[in-house]
């Protein structure tokens, strides 16, 4: 999971090696293999300057092309951990290009937790920020909604500091940045009292309870997510993550589902090694949070990826509309996964706002398909205000888009003035963010 670029000297090093430079599901080659590696802020802030063009690269794991770059890439994942912690604040400072599995047991092992944490560790907390990252649970805003500061390198080189403190209404601005604003090199999270948690999974809870018990399914647990391929009237399986002081969910039988006697895959298919630990096991919040564990393959690794939002009150409606498109998905799904993520305040962020859930597709990688089943799915979800994953494939057209982001002029402003001459843009930002491909 680690990139392969890593330097084993102390200056930062050019990759240009003939090879093809992949994202993670390896269903995009990036336009270009020139990579640099930094391993300071001061080694960073030399090359974006050097560079008329430069795209920042976390840990690759975005299925569409929001990270590509035709020109060079800088990445600071593997630069050196420098966790700094301010007790008396609450929070935790840390380099860009961290991954949340190399973080979480840190923090833990000096007493804190993070709030959220995605259905995987192996992200970068940088590119995770850039696209509204999320978990699940109806009172935990995105990955991003704990950013409490940001540095980053504009493109003359300038060493640009936001912090909530300070600037208010700007780190909103900022904290989604879709890799549009800078290089980031610090970033700065809310922290709270470590915790422990358990995990339950029921199995095959008949869609029919969805209608009447939504509400109470969500608030079930600290985190709950309803996996189905939408081929059968059940929810195949739903995950219940609660904290470990909490009432606990230990009931055999749950609204017609059953409490699965053995630790499961989402993909029933898989194995559940890869999976982090349920019935009920307590654990620290970062071995539970993520359905995957660090240092194993997360999902099936063979797969894409496409994830919309729909604002809370239209989640069954639109949950209903995606389950009567069954026979269509189904036979090219893996899985699906519903979850729900609280409001934020974020400007690019799909819950800018409102609560929302998202309706998730791990598909077979089959984009010949895919690609004709998305508008499909879109046009499904459109009379629910819909919006994608910005991490995720879509086709959505960026005059839909634009309906969904009411600060969008506003962040283009925001880019304008950190990167008057378009050095961090790509041709997804051309043509999703600024209208202008
Ligand atoms: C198996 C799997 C499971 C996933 N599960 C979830 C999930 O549970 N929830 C969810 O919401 N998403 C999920 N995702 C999507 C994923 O978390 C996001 O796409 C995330 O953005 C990936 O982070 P990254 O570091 O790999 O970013 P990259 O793909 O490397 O880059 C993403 C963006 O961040 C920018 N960027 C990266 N580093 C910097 C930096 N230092 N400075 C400025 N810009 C930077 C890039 O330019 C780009 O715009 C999953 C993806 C996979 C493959």
């Amino acid at each position: 999971m680690t990139a392969p670029f890593l330097s084993p000297l102390a200056g930062c090093s050019t990759e240009s090696k003939a090879e093809t430079l992949k994202n993670w599901a390896g269903n995009l080659t990036y336009g270009t293999n020139q990579l640099d590696q930094a391993e300071s802020v001061q080694q960073a802030r030399e090359l974006v300057k050097k560079y008329d063009k430069v795209k920042a690269l976390g840990t690759r794991h975005c299925f569409n092309k929001i990270a590509d770059s035709d020109d060079r890439f800088v990445s600071l994942v593997g630069a050196p951990e420098d966790i700094v912690i301010a007790v008396d604040r609450k929070s935790v400072t840390v380099n860009s290009g961290i991954k949340y599995g190399e973080l979480s047991p840190f923090l833990h092992e000096k007493g804190f937790a993070l709030h959220n944490l995605a259905s995987l560790p192996h992200i970068s907390v940088a590119g995770a920020i850039a696209t509204a990252t999320h978990g699940s649970g109806e009172k935990n805003g995105n990955l991003a909604s704990a950013v409490s500061g940001l540095e980053m390198i504009s493109a003359n080189g300038e060493l640009i500091q936001l912090s909530r403190e300070k600037d208010g209404e700007k780190l909103n601005a900022a904290v989604v940045h879709l890799g549009a604003l800078g290089v980031l090199t610090k970033v700065t999270l809310d922290l709270q009292p470590t915790f422990l948690m358990t995990q339950y999974v029921y199995e095959n809870m008949p869609l029919v309870q969805l209608q009447d018990h939504f509400d109470e399914i969500q608030a079930s647990g600290y985190s709950v997510s309803l996996f189905t391929n939408w081929q059968s009237q059940s929810i195949a399986e739903v995950w219940v993550k609660q904290r470990a002081d909490a009432p606990s969910m230990n009931q055999k039988e749950w609204l017609g589902a059953t409490l699965a006697t053995k630790n499961l895959h989402p993909i029933p298919e898989l194995s559940a090694e890869n999976c982090t630990t349920q019935m009920g096991v307590s654990g620290p919040w970062y071995e539970r949070m993520p359905h995957f564990k660090m240092g194993f393959t997360p999902s099936s690794g063979d797969e894409l990826q496409a994830e919309y939002f729909v604002p809370r009150q239209n989640a069954v409606d639109a949950i209903m509309a995606i389950a009567r498109l069954g026979d269509q998905v189904g036979p090219y799904l893996l899985t699906s996964e519903v979850r729900a993520i609280a409001a934020d305040e974020l400007w690019m962020s799909p819950c800018y706002q409102q609560d929302c859930i998202t309706i998730h597709f791990t598909w077979k990688p089959d984009w010949a398909s895919v690609s004709k089943l998305l508008p499909i799915v879109e046009r499904e979800l459109a009379p629910y205000n819909a919006r994608p994953h910005w991490g995720k494939l879509f086709t959505m057209a960026p005059t839909e888009l634009e309906k969904h982001y009411p600060k969008l002029n506003d962040f283009r402003n925001l880019a304008q003035e950190y990167d008057p001459q378009g050095k961090f843009r790509n041709a997804f930002l051309d043509k999703n963010v600024f209208g202008t491909a």
